[in-house]
């Protein structure tokens, strides 16, 4: 089959790679197409410790089960399904207090085992879902990403009326903010430098979006601040936004070497809640009946699709911060097939 092999950090190849084949209880899929996030560059950059090499990335997937072991039961050969990339051992001591995003031995498809990023992938059934087989085949790539924004959602502890502010208008603060929305919230104002992605923001989700926060009239701030940029500016302003007895979400991806400066004294007389969100945790499934029922927009949050040979271009394009969800998928044709969005395009 061919595949993205990343033989170390920095070499990409697509090359021919012998065909996968199922274990027990595995099942082997035929990719539909694959999305591409920070994870896959920090691992073709060499920034993540667990990662071995060469491995085929791609952790944002879905595709048509073409093979199962023979202890499979949960899945069949011509279901359509996403998967859950995530692979905790279950035997550490945070595995068994349930939270196994925080694994101490996390393996995952795409990062320590091979991913997606190909034509057929092996995955582990239990972590393979089934999606309705009318669903635009695409969209099934979103459910991994937006079972991250579900779980953020959890780690808020979400409430009725809520007002909420949101830095970053990408494809995760855009989930987000639908989610907001659909959560019942009173507000969703969005913070982005982009003027270019204000349009689709608002026509998604936001009751507001600015350049700044300045812009918006609330001096006793918002009920739940969330931060999907990774941005030390964006952390600091948000920090001083957040409303007595709030909550400020650590959700963005920030470098490992990134400080910002905050008042212990604020935290402490408004009773602030300052809480981080990584990954994935019993939220998979959840994230997948969202998608289902159109609770975000899933064809505005894929911007582009690229074939196996052009990975490079996609990786390009998504380093450019053009865009939202950029996609590889096996079927796409050799040339482009892009669909940048007006609202991306502009910027
Ligand atoms: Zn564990």
């Amino acid at each position: 089959m061919k595949a993205v092999v990343f033989e170390k950090p920095g070499q990409i190849e697509v090359t021919r790679v012998a065909d996968p084949t199922p274990g027990a209880s595995d099942a082997i899929l035929k990719v539909e197409a694959c999305g591409i996030c920070g994870t896959d560059l920090h691992l073709l950059e060499g920034d993540i410790s667990s990662a071995r090499y060469p491995v085929v990335p791609g952790h944002e997937f879905c595709g048509e089960v073409v093979a199962v072991g023979r202890g499979v039961a949960n899945v069949k050969v011509g279901d359509f399904v996403a998967v859950d990339p995530n692979l905790p051992d279950g035997t550490c001591r945070f595995c068994r207090m349930g939270r196994t995003n925080l694994c101490e031995n996390y393996s995952a498809l795409g990062v320590t085992l091979n991913g997606a990023a190909a034509e057929l992938v092996r995955v582990p059934s239990h972590v393979a879902f089934t999606l309705p087989s009318d669903l635009p085949r695409p969209w099934g790539t979103l459910v991994e990403p937006l079972s991250c924004a579900v779980h953020g959602f959890d780690q808020i502890g979400v409430r009725l009326a809520d007002r909420y502010l949101i830095y970053g208008a990408g494809t995760m603060g855009l989930m987000l903010a639908q989610l907001a929305r659909h959560a019942g919230s009173a507000g969703v104002d969005m913070v982005d430098k982009n003027p270019a992605r204000f349009e689709l923001a608002k026509r998604l989700a936001a009751d507001r979006i600015a350049d700044s926060a300045n812009q918006f009239e609330r001096p006793e701030g918002w009920d739940v601040v969330i931060d999907a940029t990774g941005a030390v500016p964006a952390i600091e302003d948000g920090l001083r936004r957040v409303r007595r007895g709030g909550t400020f979400l650590v959700f963005g991806v920030a470098s490992g070497e990134a400080r910002v400066k905050f008042s212990p004294f604020d935290v402490y007389r408004d009773e602030i809640r300052i809480i981080g969100s990584m990954a994935v945790l019993n939220s998979f499934e959840r994230a997948l009946a969202l998608v289902v029922r159109g609770v975000i927009d899933s064809e505005a949050m894929i911007s582009h699709r690229f074939a196996l040979d052009d990975y490079q271009k996609a990786i390009d394009t998504f380093k450019s911060g053009l865009g939202l969800k950029i996609q590889v998928a096996p079927s796409a044709p050799a040339a482009v097939e892009s669909r940048l969005r007006a609202e991306a395009a502009a910027g």
